[in-house]
């Protein structure tokens, strides 16, 4: 985020369910004008799935086409703009058809290079903004890829939205956020922009406001939230969903911070503290290369004596090891345990070509 810009707030229900509740909700985010710190937040855009892609078919599938026109009431009376999921050419005929601001395609269509291509092509002319969720799984390339197939279908404004990615087995989170896929995202695309769905990452209204702040700590532009006039009731995502007063209150505690300083520079103590962090790296990479170098005359030694590459003893000895250094100096072990999984499995590999 460049100095001073104001986040991008897109918000919205999870699913149109009716016309008053859509109203309801719409009215009450586009009366929020919230003062932080000299900026101005406001709710620039209403999101609402019509076509739901629920995991089980017995829940609500949302109202379909038959939802577009109170997005066009709420266009007309409140002047708000609206945007909706498209999932197929359909979805984007019709979205088309009635005059939607922007479109947005869900995690589970950003998986599908079939369905990505078939949207890119019907939205291909209309010039209409179009909101790329990173796909369920962690794959950067399926996400890289669908913004490549919309660019390729001539469409130019394009923002990307993290909301995280499904795993199996428990975590505090719906869908872990694994912050490093939106970053190297970012890598790859500087000029996309990128919004973070605390609401999806979350799964739990509590943890919607920390998620949030944590986002633009990362220099996001902005946050894609679930808001709902009352979420309890919401007949989809109802866990995670906050309510406009809530909405505004979680924008008049948000930290925004800048991307640099007033004048565009880093401050001198920054960039010491990064070129500290560059030569940290640098040794690193080092020490791993000589790691390698040993797993490899390891690997010899063990093809001359006929040993097996993999021995989990030593291997176990050495994840407790590592882990219990970790947990003295104040690290997280589990995440240092993945370090060395990474890196064990490479010197497996490097001992299986010296073998
Ligand atoms: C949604 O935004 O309501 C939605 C279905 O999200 P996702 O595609 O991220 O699961
Ligand atoms: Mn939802």
């Amino acid at each position: 985020m460049s100095v001073n810009k104001c986040p991008v707030i897109i918000a919205g229900p999870c699913s149109a369910e009716s016309e008053d509740q859509l109203f309801a909700t719409a009215k009450a985010l586009k009366d929020i004008c919230v003062l932080n710190d000299g900026r101005t937040l406001s709710v620039s855009m209403l999101r609402a799935g019509l076509w739901k892609p629920r995991t089980h078919p017995d829940t609500f599938q949302g109202v379909g086409a038959g939802g577009f026109k109170w997005l066009t009431r709420i266009h007309k009376e409140l002047g708000m703009k609206v945007m909706v999921e498209v999932a197929s050419a359909g979805h984007v005929r019709e979205a088309l058809k009635h005059g939607v601001d922007a479109v947005w395609i869900g995690a589970r269509t950003t998986t599908n290079p079939f369905l990505v291509q078939e949207i890119a092509s019907e939205l291909s002319g209309s010039g209409i903004p179009v909101y790329v969720k990173n796909p369920v799984n962690p794959d950067l390339e399926l996400w890289a890829g669908a913004v490549e197939r919309l660019r390729g279908a001539g469409l130019s404004d394009i923002t990307a939205i993290h909301r995280g990615f499904s795993f199996f087995g428990k975590s505090r989170y719906r869908n872990i956020p694994q912050w490093q896929v939106p970053l190297d995202f970012r890598g790859r695309f500087p000029d996309v922009p990128m919004l973070c769905d605390p609401s999806h990452i979350a799964g739990d209204r509590e943890l919607v406001p920390e998620i949030a702040q944590k986002a633009l700590d990362l220099d996001f532009d902005g946050l894609f939230i679930e808001s709902h006039i009352s979420p309890e009731s919401a007949l989809s995502d109802s866990q995670q969903q906050i309510t406009p007063a809530e909405l505004a209150r979680l924008l008049a505690k948000l930290v925004i911070r800048q991307s640099s300083a007033p004048d565009g520079t880093m401050p001198r103590r920054i960039e010491i503290l990064r070129s500290q962090i560059d030569v940290i790296d640098d040794n690193i990479v080092d020490l791993l290369a000589k790691r390698m170098e040993i797993s490899a005359e390891i690997g010899r030694c063990k093809s001359e004596s006929n040993i097996a590459v993999f021995q989990p003893d030593r291997w176990q000895k050495v994840l407790e090891s590592v882990s219990s250094q970790a947990e003295s100096l104040g690290l997280d072990q589990s995440a240092v345990r993945e370090i060395f999984k990474i890196i064990h499995q490479q010197s497996i590999d490097r001992q299986r070509e010296d073998f």
